[in-house]
């Protein structure tokens, strides 16, 4: 098998059975099968953001997102709803 070295985007996904829920950390990247089976293993590691595809450091805030995103792109989406609805 022939590794080819990237920094993992990280998904958030439920790979439990039968209605058991059992979330890790995935890669997305194709062709890569890494993840972490626990989800506290993700923080403190380097991951790509959904938004702007730069590397970020995840912390325990973006386990709470599907598909984590950086602070950068956090903040604009805060301000963005915060727009909206005044
Ligand atoms: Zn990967
Ligand atoms: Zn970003």
């Amino acid at each position: 098998m022939t590794k080819k070295k990237h920094i993992h985007k990280y998904r958030k996904t439920d790979i439990g059975a039968k209605k058991r829920e059992y979330l890790v950390m995935q890669c997305a990247i194709p062709g890569c099968g890494h993840y972490l089976p626990h989800m506290n293993l993700a923080i403190g590691r380097e991951s790509i953001c959904w938004r702007c595809e730069d590397v970020f450091v995840l912390d325990s805030d973006h386990l709470a997102q599907v598909n984590p995103h950086c602070n950068n792109c956090k903040r604009t989406e805060d301000d963005a709803r915060r727009a909206a609805v005044n």
